[in-house]
């Protein structure tokens, strides 16, 4: 019997480790300094950088990242129980050398990068040396990228690259950006002549890339194989998404129960109205079943590989954006008037439910990826009638069970006896 929900005891004592760490450390740092792991200051780096050496000697650096590829090769159930402690806290990922887009552009740059590449560019972005960023989203067209258009012509020793990107996430702080193109994944460095930067968005940015020279060896992996980078990247990406959800669902779940025990209203705590149970249970079971559909997710990965799992992963990238919109809907209405103010974070969790349902592709579309790879193991049915209409069934069941009625004449009178009583009840 292999079915088993337990964590084995050394690793929940890191799991344990974890959530005392965030608990007493990185939370407080992300009041007290906001965004510290990309603060100027050396004093606070300095301080950043103590507290990320407690997490190599857990030996818990670069969480994400597979043995083959450099990493602790922890797997993704385990990654899975240790993400939803981390997604709590808003530092926490890139306390633990595992934060988006970083992690994405890092398994590229490890899966696909040669020596030289991995050298100058994966180490010192595991270091936090550097930081990086990920231009794939046209403005003319993010959830098809057969409409991309950026585009790297050779030219000499050189590629030349043109197009405009738009959504690049932390691009205006990143040291490199991974442009997608038509023709291949580049490296770009952000400050090489032509990277234009719009003022706006602030955070995901608009960029043009005009006349782009960068050297040939900035191509990373085959020429023509964006595409199969981009997916090595978004796969890994989306399931982690998952992962960090459960912890902010868990958040919005303990935040709706303290304030539901808290908070008296028509004689009674809120807690014992039947509408607030009905929103606490609903929002415990659809937290459960995320969880487990994640975890199975995580655990089909392991034992298979990305690929393979690609319809789950599909399916939890849709299915978290809904749960997290529900739970955090549920959480901030039973605060009341504190839910829609920024004194807690349930409003800044519930607006992000449509951001998830949007970045790493739009939930549709994996929809459309889940339906298309389910339909694959089903087949539409002969004439009028669906297989499971039941006088055809009725009708094999006879055929199937003659052998035995016909070597058994008392079994075949009883069934001749339901057979006329049933015919009588139908009519
Ligand atoms: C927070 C955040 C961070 C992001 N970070 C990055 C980043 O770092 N780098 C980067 O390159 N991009 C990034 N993106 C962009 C993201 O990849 C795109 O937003 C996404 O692919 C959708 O593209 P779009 O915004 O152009 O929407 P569109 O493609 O225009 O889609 C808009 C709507 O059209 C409908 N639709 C589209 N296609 C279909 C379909 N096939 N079937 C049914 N309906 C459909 C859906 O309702 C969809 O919501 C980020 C996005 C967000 C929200």
């Amino acid at each position: 019997m292999a079915w088993d929900f337990s964590t084995e005891p050394e690793f929940q004592e890191k799991l344990d480790w974890v959530k005392q760490f965030c608990e007493e450390k990185v939370e407080p740092l992300d009041h007290v300094f906001p965004h510290a792991v990309r603060s100027p200051d050396p004093v606070v780096k300095a301080y950043v950088r103590e507290l990320q050496q407690e997490v190599r000697d857990q030996g818990l650096w670069a969480i994400f990242l597979d043995r083959e590829l450099g990493g602790p090769g922890f797997g993704q159930l385990k990654l899975a129980l240790l993400n939803e402690i981390i997604g709590r806290y808003p530092g926490a990922p890139q306390m633990f050398g595992a934060a988006a887009p970083d992690t994405g552009n890092i398994e590229m740059l490890a899966a696909y990068g040669t020596e030289e590449q991995k050298k100058r560019w994966l180490e010192p972005l595991l270091n936090q040396d550097i930081f990086s960023a990920y231009s794939m989203t046209e403005p003319q067209g993010g959830s098809d990228p057969n409409l991309f258009e950026t585009h790297a012509v050779r030219d000499g020793d050189e590629w030349v690259i043109n197009g405009e990107k738009w959504f690049t996430s932390a691009g205006r702080v990143a040291d490199i950006l991974f442009v997608m193109c038509t023709n291949g994944m580049f490296v770009v460095p952000r400050d090489t002549p032509g990277v234009e930067i719009m003022p706006e968005p602030r955070n995901h940015n608009h960029i043009i890339y005009r006349d782009v020279r960068v050297p040939l060896d900035h191509l990373l992996g085959p020429e023509d194989g964006a595409k199969v980078l981009a997916q090595r990247r978004l796969g890994g990406g989306r399931i982690h998404h998952a992962m960090r959800t459960i912890a902010q669902c868990n958040l919005a779940f303990d935040m709706m129960c303290e304030r539901a025990l808290s908070r008296k209203s028509h004689g009674k705590v809120i807690a014992e109205h039947q509408m607030v149970q009905e929103k606490i249970a609903e929002s415990y079971a659809m937290i459960r079943m995320l969880r487990l559909y994640v975890l199975e997710t995580a655990w089909k990965i392991d034992q298979t590989s990305t690929q393979e799992a690609r319809t789950d992963i599909a399916a939890v990238k849709f299915t978290m954006a809904r749960v997290l919109r529900e739970v955090s809907f549920n959480a901030l209405h039973i605060l009341g008037s504190l839910g829609t103010t920024d004194l807690t974070p349930l409003q800044a969790m519930y607006a992000n439910a449509p951001t998830m349902g949007i970045a790493d592709g739009v939930d549709e579309v994996h929809m459309a990826t889940v339906a298309r790879r389910v339909l694959r193991d089903h087949a539409p049915h002969e004439g009028y009638f669906p297989t499971e209409f039941i006088p055809y069934k009725r009708e094999a069941a006879w055929r199937k069970m003659k052998p035995v009625l016909d070597a058994r004449p008392d079994l075949a009178a009883s069934a001749e006896a339901y057979q006329r009583y049933f015919a009588i009840r139908r009519r």
